[in-house]
């Protein structure tokens, strides 16, 4: 068992996560890596990613392991980062005051943010018990928001709707609270084989889930088109980001995943 792994079992059940982040911060402390999220000065990072088999037969990006991926403080990863360089880069830049709405939010990604000045910042989860060290956190169902429609400028929505029964209510409700010129960030584990979404909510084994899905709690492997087809089915126009393509010599330096892409939806009578 890994010193990451023992640490995370003794830990978890009873230190709160800002404790629990502080103890990882200086146990792995060394200045071998700077992680950009958390600011963490580190002496490697770990792997990250699933082991079921499904993931490498059906090249699902955004699931299969990664090695020297995750910071071993805040845990985030190259999806984070690749999250991050989008905001600094094309989101944030123009000084504009924005309303940030994150959904299920990642610690490390939280930690960044947290350092930005002109945003108006909302965290929200079904789960808030997994979340108490965000005192911000509004607890909601992401299929019934309790929030104004076009209230956010920004959504930031990453591998959770893999894991909601009723997933194009939530990609619905994601484009209504967004402002019209609004954007949202979202990811979920994505099969690149060609062979579709599996997806049958009968199956509620964590085994069988595990087996085709890649997750004992996911409910199905969407197949990357499959995906832009469910969002556009919302009322989103969706484009893909990668972080090669336009800022190449930062997302080298972010260590992002070049065959993952940020997936970029905008409610679509905002779209020229
Ligand atoms: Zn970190």
């Amino acid at each position: 068992m890994s010193v990451e792994s023992t640490i995370r079992q003794i830990s978890g059940a009873v230190l709160p996560q800002a404790v629990r982040f502080g103890l990882r911060r200086v146990l792995f402390s060394g200045d071998r890596k700077r992680c950009p999220l958390c600011g963490s000065a580190v002496r490697t990072f770990i792997a990250h990613g699933g082991s079921a088999p499904v993931l490498e037969r059906r090249q699902v990006v955004g699931g299969m392991i990664r090695l020297d991926d995750a910071c071993p403080a805040c845990h985030g990863g190259d999806r984070a980062r690749l999250k991050m360089l989008y905001l600094e880069q094309v989101l944030l830049t123009d000084g504009r005051r924005q309303r940030i709405l994150h959904v299920a939010p990642e610690f490390g990604l939280y930690q960044r943010l947290k350092r930005e000045t002109n945003i108006d910042y909302v965290a929200t989860d079904l789960d808030q018990t997994r979340y108490r060290h965000i005192p911000e956190l509004v607890t909601a169902d992401l299929t019934d928001l309790p929030f104004e429609t076009a209230s956010f400028d920004v959504v930031i929505c990453s591998h959770v709707l893999e894991h909601v029964p009723d997933d194009r209510k939530a990609m619905s409700e994601i484009c209504r609270v967004l402002a019209p010129a609004g954007t949202a960030l979202l990811m979920v584990p994505l099969a690149t084989d060609g062979l579709g979404t599996d997806e049958d909510l009968t199956v509620t084994s964590p085994r069988e889930r595990d087996d085709r899905y890649g997750q004992y709690d996911h409910l199905r492997l969407y197949g990357r088109e499959d995906f832009a087809a469910r969002l556009e089915s919302v009322g989103f126009e969706v484009s893909y980001f990668n972080g090669f393509d336009q800022f190449p010599a930062l997302a080298d330096q972010l260590w992002l995943n070049p065959r993952e892409n940020l997936i970029v939806a905008r409610p679509r009578a905002s779209v020229g």
